[in-house]
């Protein structure tokens, strides 16, 4: 694996790829990498010639200093599983490197009612770090083709989206969610669950998996409400527990038995704020 820290030099090698007809697939990351991290590369690795990964703690997309500060950062670690995943290129930029201008937007994002539900609802600026990040890499690497893991599943949104709106050529696959054994979707920061909470954490899971099954045609409301209970009666600090059309997510209310949708949480285990979500209905794509 070749590591690259300047811009400059990892867009002339990946454009020369590209120029010889090599297809790179890139999958950008904030590091403290675990298999779900590993398995877009995996899938990378099956679709296109030549697999990119980046490393950058992007502090732009963080409304919560704190959060920013204590995000795990396990970088011989994160080399060694690239290494033995076959990745070719890491893409290691520091923040001068990224924002030579400084990290205050110079664009602002119309992204319409993805920035304000769900996670645009509680984590106010987030999609828009989020697209400043994505749109300066796509500029820098020009990807073929771009891995994202469903786990984070409104960002797979904001980034299709994103495409549209900057008229880039890349292709967009998302990938299903890793989990650990118990259901726990993997994350960098299940680092930060102490023994009881990383036991507790396998409830949201649980919860979700309830909801999509018993889910009816019809009033939504009563599940959701059950649901998002269940886990503050099992310590969880809630913020969102809610079903979504699958395309816009919109919140359901009343559900006709077939659209696509996504079943989505948000809850604090004491500071870890953990995601999760699960599609249902009749996904084509
Ligand atoms: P992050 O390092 O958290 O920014 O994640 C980098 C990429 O890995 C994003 O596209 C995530 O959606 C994806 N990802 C994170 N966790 C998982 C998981 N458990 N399964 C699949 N993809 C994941």
């Amino acid at each position: 694996m070749v590591i690259f820290k300047e811009v400059s030099a990892i867009s002339h090698l990946v454009a020369g790829l590209q120029n010889k007809g090599l297809r790179c697939g890139f999958v950008p990351t904030m590091g403290a990498l675990h298999e779900g991290h590993i398995s877009l590369l995996r899938t990378a690795a099956g679709q296109t010639d030549k697999t990119i990964c980046s490393i950058f703690v992007n502090p732009t997309q963080f409304n919560n200093q704190s959060d920013f500060d204590k995000y795990p950062q396990t970088i011989e670690s994160d080399i060694l599983q690239l290494e033995k995943a076959g990745c070719d290129i890491l893409f290691l930029p520091d923040v001068h490197e990224m924002y030579p201008g400084g990290l205050s937007p110079t664009v602002n994002y119309p992204l319409g009612e993805l920035e304000t539900l769900l996670e645009g609802h509680y984590r106010p600026g987030h999609f828009q770090g989020v697209c400043q990040v994505v749109h300066r890499l796509l500029d820098i690497i020009h990807p073929d083709i771009l891995f994202l893991g469903q786990k984070d599943f409104q960002q797979c949104k904001v980034i299709e989206k994103l495409i549209q709106l900057i008229g880039n050529k890349t292709r967009l696959v998302i990938c299903p969610t890793k989990r650990e054994p118990d259901g726990l979707a993997m994350s960098s920061r299940n680092l930060r669950l102490d023994s009881h909470q990383r036991v507790k954490a396998t409830a949201i899971y649980r919860v979700l998996s309830q909801v999509i099954h018993q889910i009816k045609p019809g009033d939504t409301t009563q599940l959701t409400l059950d649901a998002g209970n269940q886990l503050r009666s099992e310590g969880f600090n809630v913020d969102y527990l809610e079903i979504a059309d699958y395309n816009t997510l919109a919140p359901i209310r009343n559900w006709d038995g077939k659209s696509p949708a996504v079943a989505l949480v948000a809850a604090y285990l004491g500071e870890i704020r953990l995601i999760d979500n699960l599609t249902f209905g009749r996904i084509t794509e």
